[in-house]
């Protein structure tokens, strides 16, 4: 299938030079926009200038929440060239989403080059100052104007663009994180390993409350005994246990992390011991009152590596590392970002250049 392009006519100015560039709030000059009927198919991909949609307001995105999305970046290099982290990891875990949620499956490779395609017209937006990149948000929503409860047979894929600065301006700074024990946000057999809205409305109550009390973000437990540790808001989780380095395993209501996933690989190819396995509650409060808790940080794309310097579960406080950042930490940020410029090679296939 072609792709369309119309080009604006009336671009935005770019952002200035000294734009703080806070995540989620910049848009670029075009979007990419295709849309599927059942019987017909995926149909009209086309990139177009960013503007709103018009939906019915009975289009069932609104009323049941089918809806899916994805985020990862690209990034300038220090010699022009541009680089998607990993592409395929989210064009994967998208249709698998899509599975989840009765979404009819997208073509990976139009999939590939629309969001190419749409940097590659919008590439003055990518910004350059070291810890920026260009944040790619695909997402799919049901447009059937009907209230009954079933798939729709309608569907609007788009794909924003939106240039973004570094997560911690001052440097990595360990976030205070509190591990939530009323509420829960997935449980096996739900959506949890979905990308998906509903996954986050799920979180908000939890979040406001967390905020309120000072902390940055929630740490969720299991839904059934609330006793294993899931993850955290937008990131997967890691310990570094007594020369360890844990994280739960995938196990149905955990979002598998593509930036999850290259910490394993990372660690492994560094000779570190890595475990995918379930880890208590108790046993990391008991890690920590032990010493053996060495370091704790979450991965996503977002924030890359976001080291937790502490935690609070019910009315216990873990202070890690007197709230300083660990070296494997520190090593991981350091690498990923390193191989998302091209300035370090990383495994086979992990930069795509568009
Ligand atoms: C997107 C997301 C992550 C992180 O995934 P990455 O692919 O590493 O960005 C973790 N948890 C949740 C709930 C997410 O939505």
């Amino acid at each position: 299938m072609n792709i369309r392009i119309e080009k604006t006519t009336n671009p935005k100015p770019l952002p200035a030079a000294d734009d703080p560039l806070v995540f989620g709030t910049i848009f670029t000059d075009h979007m990419f926009v295709m849309n599927y009927e059942t019987g017909k198919g995926w149909f009209d991909p086309r990139i177009v200038p960013y503007a709103p949609i018009t939906l019915d307001p009975s289009a069932m995105v609104f009323h049941y929440g089918q809806e899916m999305f994805e985020g990862l970046k690209a990034y300038k290099t220090d010699d022009g060239r541009i680089l998607m982290f990993r592409p395929d990891k989210n064009i994967e875990r998208a249709n698998n989403t899509n599975k989840r949620i009765c979404i009819p499956q997208v073509d990976p490779d139009l999939f590939l080059e629309a969001m190419k395609e749409l940097v590659r017209t919008d590439q003055a937006w990518i910004p350059e100052k070291p810890g920026t990149s260009l944040y790619i948000r695909p997402f799919i929503i049901a447009t059937d104007p009907f209230l009954g409860v079933r798939p729709s047979d309608t569907y609007l894929f788009i794909i924003i663009l939106s240039p973004v600065g570094p997560y911690y301006p001052e440097g990595l700074d360990p976030v205070k994180i509190w591990i939530e024990d009323e509420y829960v946000r997935a449980v096996k057999g739900g959506i949890g390993e979905a990308k998906t809205g509903g996954n986050y409305v799920a979180s908000l109550a939890s979040q406001v409350k967390a905020h309120e009390e000072g902390y940055s973000q929630v740490l969720w437990l299991d839904g059934i005994e609330r006793k294993y540790i899931e993850e955290v808001g937008a990131m997967n989780i890691f310990f570094k246990i007594n020369g360890t380095v844990v994280t739960p395993m995938l196990n149905g209501s955990i979002l598998p992390g593509v930036t999850r996933n290259s910490c394993i690989a990372l660690c492994k190819s560094w000779g570190l011991p890595v475990e995918e396995r379930r880890i208590s509650v108790d046993e990391l409060v008991a890690a920590a009152e032990d010493g053996s808790l060495e370091e704790v940080w979450g991965s996503g794309t977002a924030a890359v590596i976001s080291p937790v310097g502490h935690l609070r579960y019910e009315d216990k406080v873990m202070q890690i590392r007197d709230g300083g950042i660990g070296p494997v930490s520190q090593k991981l940020y350091d690498t990923v970002t390193g191989i998302q410029l091209g300035r370090i090679p990383g495994p086979e296939g992990w930069v795509v250049e568009v």
